[in-house]
């Protein structure tokens, strides 16, 4: 009887929009008591929009969105399309950028029209001895109060701009917030965005535990953190630098709009992208493992 219950509730899983990789999956939905939610992409739409350019010391506005959208064009993050399409609407064509490097978790760096372009957090231009002068940072840390990213421009080893970026949280989370702790589970939120916009969301959708600034290649870390407090963690995430976080969590749920390597490392996919759908999952899962039993 067992394997064939296990076929019941994964093709149940199927039509909820639930891909389940495999029957042995569901033993760990059992004893998950901690969900660790990642912020862009997954509680939030990931689709930003460029809201502000503030600049410092009469830079060319027109001049930093030329080359902050040339160098972002390079790249798939949310922050980048957001300022590459931003920058477009505003200026027309951009450049090419001659070099490019991703800097994950920080921003980009690259050469644009001859300058060599930095465009992320204030740490990416502190670890390169660019200093953020005190009108950009009294504006960053105003406009990360409000809820917004922020990210700097700086070429030839000044800081030129700050760029405010924002999206919406999804209309599913908070519902799904609430559905996960109905199932026992206490969320967290995860994110390598600034602990000012994470407190924003976690306010707006019900969390109580944030844990903002994160690396990439830090995320796994937090995952084994909260395991080694003796919690059993379910994680959901949709980006490649949550893949390792994924594989690590007792149970991996992948974002179906997000990456295809958040959906390899994951055990689920939710298809829609529809954050309650996880809630859903745990409670088939836990379902079927009674009916088998
Ligand atoms: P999350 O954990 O919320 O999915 P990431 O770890 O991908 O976010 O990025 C963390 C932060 O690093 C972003 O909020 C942004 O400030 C900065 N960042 C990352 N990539 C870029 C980029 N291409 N351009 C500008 N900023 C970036
Ligand atoms: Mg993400």
């Amino acid at each position: 009887a067992t394997p064939t219950a296990l076929m019941v509730g994964t093709g149940r899983g199927a039509q909820l929009g639930i891909l389940i990789k495999g029957p042995e999956v569901l033993e760990n939905t059992r004893r998950a008591d901690t969900v660790v939610l990642d912020k862009t992409g997954t509680v939030t739409t990931g689709r930003m929009t460029l809201l502000a350019v503030r600049t410092a010391g009469g830079e060319d506005e027109e001049e930093v969105l030329r080359l902050a959208g040339g160098l972002e064009h390079a790249s798939e993050h949310p922050v980048a399309r957001a300022v590459a399409a931003g920058a477009a609407a505003r200026v027309g064509d951009l450049p090419s950028p001659a070099e490019f490097a991703n800097i994950p978790g920080l921003g980009v760096r690259g050469v644009v029209d001859g300058r060599d372009v930095l465009v992320g957090r204030a740490r990416l231009l502190r670890d390169r001895s660019v200093a953020l002068p005190a009108e950009l940072a009294a504006a960053r840390d105003e406009a990360e109060g409000a809820g917004r990213t922020v990210v700097a421009v700086a070429w030839d080893g000044r800081a030129r701009a700050l760029l405010e970026v924002a999206d919406a949280v999804r209309d599913t989370s908070t519902e799904a917030v609430r559905r996960l702790r109905d199932l026992g589970l206490t969320p967290v939120l995860l994110t390598g965005d600034n602990a000012a916009v994470a407190e924003a969301v976690a306010a707006e959708v019900g969390i109580d535990e944030v844990v903002a600034e994160v690396l990439p290649e830090d995320k796994v870390d937090v995952v084994k953190r909260l395991q080694a407090e003796g919690r059993s963690v379910a994680m959901v995430g949709d980006g490649v630098n949550d893949a390792a976080a994924l594989a690590q969590a007792d149970l991996g749920l992948a974002m179906g709009t997000g990456t295809d390597a958040a959906m390899e490392a994951g055990d689920l996919t939710l298809v829609r992208g529809d954050l309650r759908v996880a809630a859903d999952a745990i409670r088939l899962s836990r379902r079927t493992l009674a009916t088998i039993k």
